[in-house]
């Protein structure tokens, strides 16, 4: 997969990657723990989010 094709989301430290064997998936955790303002698989790539937190630590 190139690098970078999920948009902000992939420095986001909210990601989170859902990988199955035929493709990989960005999910939104801030869905995933229960803020339903975002959506669960954004549609890529996301450009601005309000929700974005840089990532600090490597993943
Ligand atoms: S908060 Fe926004 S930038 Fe971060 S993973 Fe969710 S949709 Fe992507």
């Amino acid at each position: 997969m190139p690098p970078g094709r999920f948009g902000l989301c992939d420095r986001c430290a909210h990601q989170r990657l859902v990988r199955t064997s035929r493709s990989v998936f960005s999910m939104c955790g801030r869905h995933a723990d229960g803020d339903r303002r975002y959506p669960k698989y954004p549609p890529v790539p996301v450009g601005r989010c309000v929700g974005f937190q840089e990532r600090t630590a490597p993943d």
